[in-house]
């Protein structure tokens, strides 16, 4: 359990959703309201759009985050990003290892970790996902899965790893409407949080750990109310204002 009052973190992953016009419309209603947050805010964007989103972010409380990075520092890796060409672009954070990338894109824990590593080396903070599948847990293997993978970046990373968001993401959970119930999230958090404090133990009280699937404006409080839950990884409703909005009003 946190002891440590830190300012959580609310990240929204638009993932590949957006245009120039749509951006500049939900970025203007977002810096309109949004006022002075008790939490950090990102918005984590498809990677043409960084420069926009970064001009239209500029000295507002919305930091900018890219969705994934290259584990290679530069050369012949058609299609990939670097950390520093991020870093070029002002972005702050990174989504490292998101379920859609091990999914739909084979990458493995050990990329994962790499990329994490390439992040961290570059100052970029990389916000690290992990979670279990619907097979996964009816099978009671969350713990095991979630350990695993999260091991894999320690192992990489060592003390680094104080620098880093974890972002718990039950991938049964995530675009699919069916939250973790507090418990359920607050249960694997501790999992996560006491692996931290084997691996960091004088920092891992301050690294965060977000949960992410399915969080929305009608959830977010109970679930940001759990005392290892330190943030939140939204998708869908980071792509409409009035509910980001208000997810981050109760991140406090
Ligand atoms: C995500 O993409 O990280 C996510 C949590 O999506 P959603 O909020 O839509 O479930």
């Amino acid at each position: 359990m946190s002891v440590m009052k830190k300012k959580k973190l609310i990240a929204g992953n638009w993932k590949m959703n957006g245009s120039l016009a749509a951006n500049e419309a939900l970025l203007k209603a977002l810096l309109q309201d949004i006022g002075a947050p008790a939490c950090d805010v990102a918005v984590c964007v498809p990677a043409p759009y960084l420069a926009q989103v970064q001009a239209l972010a500029a000295g507002s409380p919305i930091a900018v985050g890219a969705q994934d990075l290259s584990a290679q520092p530069q050369g012949a890796f058609t299609g990939e990003q670097s950390a520093l060409m991020l870093k070029d672009f002002g972005v702050r954070y990174a989504i490292v290892g998101h379920s859609e990338r091990r999914q739909y894109h084979g990458e493995s824990d050990e990329l994962v970790a790499a990329k994490t590593a390439a992040a961290l080396a570059n100052g970029i903070t990389p916000i690290v996902c992990v979670g279990e599948t619907l097979a996964q847990r009816e099978a009671g293997e969350t713990e095991e899965v979630v350990k695993r993978q999260l091991a894999a970046v320690i192992h990489v990373n060592g003390h680094c790893i104080s620098e880093i968001v974890v972002a718990y993401e039950p991938v049964w959970a995530i675009g699919t409407g069916k939250t973790a119930t507090p418990e359920q999230a607050q249960a694997v958090h501790a999992v996560l949080r006491a692996q931290l404090h084997h691996a960091a133990s004088d920092h891992a009280d301050g690294i965060r750990i977000l949960y992410g699937g399915s969080m929305n404006a009608a959830n977010a409080a109970e679930l940001l109310a759990q005392p290892d839950i330190d943030g939140g990884l939204i998708g869908g409703a980071s792509l409409k204002a009035p509910d980001f909005l208000q997810i981050i009003a109760a991140a406090r």
